[in-house]
């Protein structure tokens, strides 16, 4: 670091602290061996060094502000990755604890006036974890059943009969009342927690390859399904499709793709992260389209992230780079392109509808004022604004499986937050940030309608009216 001062990370007040004395200061980080970071790529000392420790980022840190430790902050986390880095600090349990509770909102990439790449800094530092630190068995087992199931709708979709049956017996609510699995386990509690409502409609993955525009053809765009949302929401890529065509898009659904890559790629599972992004690429080589539409934000922000997943490799570096460039969030994309369906009310009379900024909308694709605008075409709509709607809902891919303690916090903030604008419809574009606030919704006895922004476009094209609670 350019500075020689260091913090001590045991108090949330900032010491300075030399570094050399960086292991004596935090004992808690000792370890008899010390293991570091390899040097396949550890966090960029010159990106470390952009960081001056002016703490603007602690303040709109979502695991700070739950944890109260400097450790848990970006800044915190930075020194450490510097004093690992550096040979003063292993990569440990200790050490390890404190990335694990990042979130990855990249809330304090936006925050940051120094211009601190920390998305990349922290992506890298995941990627040296998975390679050199050795995880617990049960940390290892869940992580396994995550990585292995969800990127893959093929081996999800068999377990959707035996979750449907789950849900519609009453074994769900069974097993909710008794209490006992988060006692038996609080991660698989918090996974069981968000399991989405399964319908007939997650059966029902038949969307047709080519849909042709309605009336003059504006674009020619291709569309990404996703893992979670093709199954456990699939009505939102329905309703994404209605919504194109119907201002002029012929769209084109590659059969071959499957994951974007951003569950690996987010929790530093390198290889696995670069196979999908190549076989994503494939998918959509040669189809002609003149962009590539997104309907989840944290899908979203991975694809747009492919030139930098693929950097170090020949053969894709410059597919990647151009798959990129024609990433578009529909909202992105549509009011871009601009709305050339007519828009009807949603409901008799004014309907306020709070919407739900996703960290990878808002912070990793900087989509704020799209998705607000297109929904105030809608006639009648009143948008609302929550306390801290840039703070994370607490979801973040599958941290709240990960780190149920610190999400819970979150997503009763977040659910506050949203039910204090009095709001009558919340409208969210993720589906981790779907499934938390729905769970919390339920958590405090609220039955509040939550739908994809894209959704209310697609009744107000279609003239379908919702009914008041
Ligand atoms: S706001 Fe930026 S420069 Fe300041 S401490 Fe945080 S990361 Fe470092
Ligand atoms: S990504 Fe989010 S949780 Fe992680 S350090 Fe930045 S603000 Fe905090």
């Amino acid at each position: 670091m350019q500075t020689s001062e260091k913090y001590t990370v045991s108090s949330d007040e900032l010491k300075p602290a030399k570094s050399s004395n960086f292991l004596a200061q935090n004992p808690h980080l000792q370890t008899p061996e010390l293991q570091g970071f390899d040097a396949n790529n550890p966090p960029n000392p010159k990106l470390i060094d952009t960081c001056v420790h002016c703490g603007f980022c602690l303040s709109t840190c979502p695991s700070y502000r739950v944890l109260g430790k400097e450790m848990d902050s970006p800044r915190g986390r930075i020194y450490l990755m510097d004093a690992i880095n550096e040979g003063e600090a292993p990569l440990n349990e200790a050490t390890a604890q404190h990335f694990d509770t990042c979130l990855g909102c990249l809330a304090c990439v936006t925050t940051c006036p120094s211009g601190v790449q920390y998305d990349k800094l922290i992506g890298a530092t995941r990627h040296q974890i998975d390679r050199n630190y050795d995880r617990t068995f049960s940390d290892k087992l869940i992580r396994s059943i995550l990585f292995n199931f969800f990127p893959y709708p093929n081996r999800l979709r068999p377990l959707l009969a035996p979750m449907f049956l789950y849900q519609k017996l009453g074994v769900q609510k069974l097993v909710r009342l008794t209490g006992l699995l988060p006692k038996i386990s609080p991660r698989l509690a918090a996974m069981e927690s968000i399991l989405p409502e399964i319908t007939i409609e997650s059966f029902r993955d038949n969307l047709p390859d080519v849909i042709p525009a309605q009336g003059e053809k504006r674009y020619r765009v291709g569309m990404i399904l996703g893992c979670v949302q093709r199954l456990f929401f699939s009505p939102v890529n329905e309703a994404t499709v209605r919504v194109l065509t119907a201002n002029g898009c012929e769209v084109v659904i590659p059969k071959s793709q499957g994951c974007c890559a951003a569950l690996p790629e987010h929790q530093g599972q390198t290889a696995q992260a670069k196979v999908l992004a190549r076989q994503m690429i494939d998918s959509f080589a040669n189809m002609g389209v003149d962009a590539v539409i997104i309907n989840a934000a944290g899908c979203g922000h991975t694809l747009k992230e492919y030139g930098h997943i693929l950097a170090d490799d020949p053969e894709y570096r410059e597919k990647a780079e151009d798959f990129a460039a024609h990433v578009k969030d529909v909202q992105e994309f549509l009011a871009s392109a601009g709305l050339t369906a007519k828009l009807h009310p949603l409901i008799d009379g004014d309907l306020t509808i709070v919407y739900q900024d996703a960290c990878h909308l808002l912070h990793g694709q900087k989509i704020s004022l799209q998705p607000r605008q297109l929904l105030q075409q809608i006639p009648g709509v009143k948008l609302k604004e929550p306390l801290d709607a840039a703070l994370c809902c607490g979801s973040a891919g599958v941290y709240n499986m990960l780190q149920p303690e610190v999400a819970e916090e979150l997503g009763q903030q977040k659910v506050e937050n949203l039910l204090n604008t009095g709001a009558e419809l919340i409208a969210s574009a993720n589906p981790g940030c779907s499934l938390q606030i729905k769970k919390h919704l339920e958590l405090q006895g609220k039955s509040v309608t939550l739908m994809h922004p894209i959704e209310l476009l697609d009744y107000s094209i279609r003239g379908v009216k919702l009914q008041r609670n």
